[in-house]
């Protein structure tokens, strides 16, 4: 199990991440599989790759980290 889906303040790079939209800054996390067909349709390079995503408690907006 893991503890991804927690509710905290997240780093990334060294900077804590702030919410573009409304500042907050406690976000819960999940990993996104990007193999859906669609992506696969356009070829993307980062086809069946994972993407991590950190979701701001507060409004909601969804943070969106391809490099993980
Ligand atoms: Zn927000």
């Amino acid at each position: 199990m893991s503890n991804n889906q927690e509710v905290k303040q997240r780093i990334v790079k060294g900077n804590k991440l702030e919410c573009n939209i409304c500042k907050h800054d406690k976000f819960w996390g999940r990993t996104t599989l990007m193999n859906t067909p669609k992506m696969t349709f356009f070829k993307l390079d980062w086809a069946n790759k994972s993407a991590l995503n950190y979701i701001c408690n507060n409004c909601g907006h969804v943070h969106w980290f391809m490099n993980k």
